[in-house]
């Protein structure tokens, strides 16, 4: 029995594949240091937990609308819309079980197949798969890491086309951490506008941002509001990627269209997840401000003990929590040189190539983690680099 080509290529994003393999060693007797999962170390903070058991006790188990409770449409666009500067109706925002769906739906709503999508490389992996089995063409746009890993401006100007549909950006950005500049973010939305493209804004990064510098939203520029869809969500800021909450907001006419595929798909997000998402946004964000001088500790610990190691550079990043160090002087692919420092230095990354053919040449090293096991992870690369 065959299967259908759009899941033929499909393949599991690399951090499962390193997580299995670090397990399997582990499993052995081995002690693995863990850099490779995105995702907070952080509990969810008490006071969400907290009203998502009360609403589990209250009987908050059962279906609700499709596209999200009205209270929690109403403070996403109230929360959303302060934060970027411009105006939201509830009506244009779609919740889902997670951000993914948000960058999803969309693009299975707007993508015919033929149709072109420009994505950043390296990028978050579910890109190229979600612009697959909508049937569209996966044009990738490299990212500099000169120019802080933001688009190679010039390589996105040639690979626009007449069918260009659809342009997807992801600022601050997984892998590379990298914030696109207003002047970048102009230039994407000067074209969109005269391509007549649609932009999905991956903005999952939004507030962990660093040295008090704002990352831009395309979506506050003139005359895109009209033709963006903004993705985020809880799971990082809020540190709640288990409890499954995330939404998009998007042209009225394209929200309807959304909320049908999440009809028939996965019915409607838990109710008691999203009263606890209510909680998230119109509760304490000062927390939320600790954290992110918490994580900015840790990146300039991780950075700077990276570029400590000779052969390794390291830029920077602005925003979310990964570190993207270039290791191209060692003469190994990102694959080899991951799968090495697992099995021989045991520090489990991922290889820059996991994200797309434009991370040969770097890994990416997660340092939502505490800075004890950060110092003793960059102890354990530089002697097993420096053995090379
Ligand atoms: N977008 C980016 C860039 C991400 O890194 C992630 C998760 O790692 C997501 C979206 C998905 O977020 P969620 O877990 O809320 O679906």
């Amino acid at each position: 029995m065959g299967f259908a080509n759009r899941v033929l290529n499909l393949q599991a994003e690399g951090a499962y594949a390193v997580l299995a393999r670090a397990q399997e060693l582990e499993a052995q007797g081995r002690e693995i240091l863990h850099l490779e999962i995105g995702q907070p170390d952080f509990q969810t903070f008490p006071h969400i937990s907290k009203r998502g058991i009360q609403a589990i006790r209250d009987g908050q188990t059962r279906y609700n609308p499709p596209g999200g409770l009205s209270a929690l449409r109403e403070a996403i666009a109230a929360d959303a819309g302060l934060r970027r500067g411009i105006e939201f109706s509830p009506t244009q925002v779609v919740v889902g079980p997670g951000a993914k769906p948000g960058l999803f739906f969309p693009t299975l709503a707007l993508i015919e197949p033929g149709d072109e999508v420009i994505y950043p490389d390296p990028g978050f992996p579910t890109y190229a798969a979600m612009i697959e089995i909508a049937g569209g063409t996966p044009v990738p746009v490299p990212l500099v890491e000169e120019n802080n890993f933001s688009f190679d401006l010039q390589a996105f100007e040639e690979r626009l086309s007449k069918r260009t549909k659809l342009i997807i950006l992801n600022s601050p950005a997984n892998p590379t951490g990298g914030v696109m500049p207003l002047t970048d973010l102009e230039y994407i939305a000067d074209a969109a506008q005269a391509h007549n493209c649609w932009v999905i804004s991956d903005e999952i990064y939004a507030r962990l941002i660093y040295d008090k510098r704002p990352a831009p939203s395309i979506i506050s520029l003139p005359g895109m509001k009209e033709r963006t869809i903004l993705v985020d969500g809880f799971s990082k800021t809020y540190a709640m990627t288990g409890w499954r909450l995330g939404f998009g907001i998007m042209p009225e006419a394209l929200a309807e269209r959304v909320e049908l595929l999440l009809t028939h798909s996965v019915g409607c997000t838990a109710t008691f997840t999203q009263v606890a998402g209510i909680e998230a946004l119109r509760g304490d964000q000062e927390v939320v401000d600790q954290v992110t001088v918490e994580y900015q500790r840790r990146r300039n610990r991780i950075i700077a003990g990276l570029n400590a190691i000779p052969g390794v550079r390291c830029q920077l990043p602005a925003g979310a929590f990964y570190a993207f160090p270039n290791i191209k002087s060692f003469g190994l692919s990102s694959h080899q040189m991951a799968a090495r420092l697992l099995d021989e230095g045991g520090v489990a990354v991922l290889a820059g190539t996991d994200f797309g053919p434009g991370g040969e040449g770097y890994l990416r090293l997660c340092y939502a983690t505490s800075l004890e096991i950060i110092d003793r992870a960059l102890a354990r690369m530089a002697a097993f680099l420096g053995s090379l």
